[in-house]
């Protein structure tokens, strides 16, 4: 078995083409050509194969997914056109109307909306677990029309860690798929699969892709789980593939059940493709992965140290610190890292933040995670604004909290930036350094980020 630095380079990968190309190219072309009549036929039956249309597949597309697959220890991969595709498209191969289902507390804003809103819109009920550290409520909750567990493995901001392995155990003990946004760690720092996850999801527009420049998305199978076992609680796989008389998913497809109705039913049918193009630069940032994420954890790691240092520091939400809550799980699930997105609260509030805000000049101030650069944002007032304040502080998004998504610079210097933000805020010099001012916006319409 080769390491995972050669994988990342390896895995997928293959002499392509007529050229002898190395890299595999971008095959920037909605559809392929059939030879004649019976190979158009062979190709639609599914009888032989190759590619047909971009939608549903597509040759650099597929080497990104046999690498990502082959990464995370799963037997397929589905790319999509974003994280909160991936999110969608994921479920929606196990959920439908009048189904629920249990997911951790944190969880990235804009999947919990997605859940509520979205999900309740097509009659899918989801559950937020109060507690998730305590079994015997995730327990307690499932009910009959429970289809699945759900959970994020490095929650941002507050890094709030859950036993991965324990409700994975429960899961399978009721019949049921648990499925994990990997995101943050990626499969560098974290195999949920290695754990007991039956489907991973993530946004390949953060770390994944690594540029801060492309959006994408992934579904990965695990291809473990017996989907047969229970055709009373996923019917849609016990039934024919073909109209009536044809093979159920389940029989014609095995343990790559699942797979194969997320692909070809989900995925392609609801559209959220992902362009080769971006296939291409996600292809380019995955060669380089376990590099980065070494550099973001150490530099996360030493950063986290020097805040808890500080005295306007209340307090710093990164596992890797002895003194945090999820340190212990950290140990066992991250020992490569903690990751490099976390928060910490400035003790004087709302205030302090902005000043702090304000008056960094390496970090960049913006909403996104997992870039080469280092990014600063305040979760209460952007992506948590929406949260009633009461649900938003008990979910520790308090006026003081900051996030850091923590890049690849040198940790000195981000280090210094920070220093000299916090310095100004004891001597009250803030807002002196004007910020480098509003751009010009080229659009005139203002969407609300809900
Ligand atoms: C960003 C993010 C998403 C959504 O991904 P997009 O690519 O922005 O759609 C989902 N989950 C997590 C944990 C994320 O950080």
């Amino acid at each position: 078995m080769t390491g995972f630095s050669t994988d990342q380079i390896h895995a997928g990968a293959g002499p392509e083409g007529e050229f002898g190309a190395r890299i595999t190219p971008i095959y920037l072309s909605a559809g392929f050509v059939f030879d004649d009549f019976d190979h158009a036929e062979a190709r639609f039956a599914g009888t032989e194969a190759g590619y047909v249309y971009s939608r549903i597949n597509n040759p650099t597309n597929a080497a990104v997914e046999k690498k990502i697959a082959h990464l995370e220890g799963g037997t397929g991969a589905i790319l999509v056109g974003s994280g909160q595709a991936a999110v969608t498209v994921g479920l929606l191969g196990v959920l439908k109307a009048g189904d629920h289902f249990l997911s951790a507390p944190s969880i990235y804003e804009g999947t919990r909306s997605l859940f509520r809103d979205n999900f309740g819109r097509f009659g899918i009920e989801v559950e937020f677990i109060e507690d998730p550290l305590d079994l015997d409520e995730w327990r307690a909750k499932i009910r009959p029309a429970t289809r699945l567990l759900y959970g994020e493995a490095i929650p941002n901001p507050k890094n709030d860690l859950i036993d991965f392995e324990a409700i994975a155990g429960l899961a399978h003990e009721h019949g049921l798929p648990f499925a994990i946004d990997s995101t943050v760690p990626t499969p560098y720092l974290f195999r949920p699969i290695d754990f007991g996850a039956d489907i991973v999801v993530h946004s390949a527009s953060k770390f994944l892709a690594g540029q801060g420049a492309s959006l994408g998305g992934v579904v990965v199978d695990a291809g473990r789980f017996d989907w047969a076992a229970r055709p009373d609680l996923f019917p849609h796989l016990a039934e024919s593939v073909d109209g009536a008389d044809g093979p159920s998913f389940t029989e014609k497809f095995g343990k790559q059940a699942y797979f194969a109705f997320t692909r070809g039913v989900i995925a392609s049918r609801l559209g959220p493709s992902l362009s080769p193009f971006n296939a291409f630069l996600l292809q380019q940032g995955l060669e380089t992965l376990s590099l980065r994420l070494e550099r973001h954890a150490s530099n996360a790691l030493a950063i986290a140290r020097w805040l808890e240092s500080r005295p306007e520091v209340e307090s710093v939400d990164y596992p890797g610190l002895e003194s945090n809550p999820s340190y212990a799980l950290a140990q066992k699930y991250l020992p490569r890292g903690a990751g490099s997105v976390f928060a910490f609260t400035l003790a004087a509030g709302k205030p302090a933040a902005r000043a702090v805000i304000d008056s960094v000049e390496v970090f960049t101030r913006m909403t996104h995670i997992g870039d080469v650069r280092s990014l600063i944002l305040h979760p209460s007032t952007t992506t948590h604004h929406r949260l009633p304040r009461e649900e938003r502080e008990s979910a520790g998004i308090t006026d003081g909290l900051v996030r850091l998504s923590v890049g690849l610079e040198d940790a000195d210097d981000l280090i210094a930036d920070l220093e000299q933000a916090l310095d100004a805020l004891a001597t009250g010099s803030t807002g002196a350094k004007a910020p480098t001012g509003r751009r010009i916006t080229t659009t005139d319409e203002a969407v609300p980020v809900l």
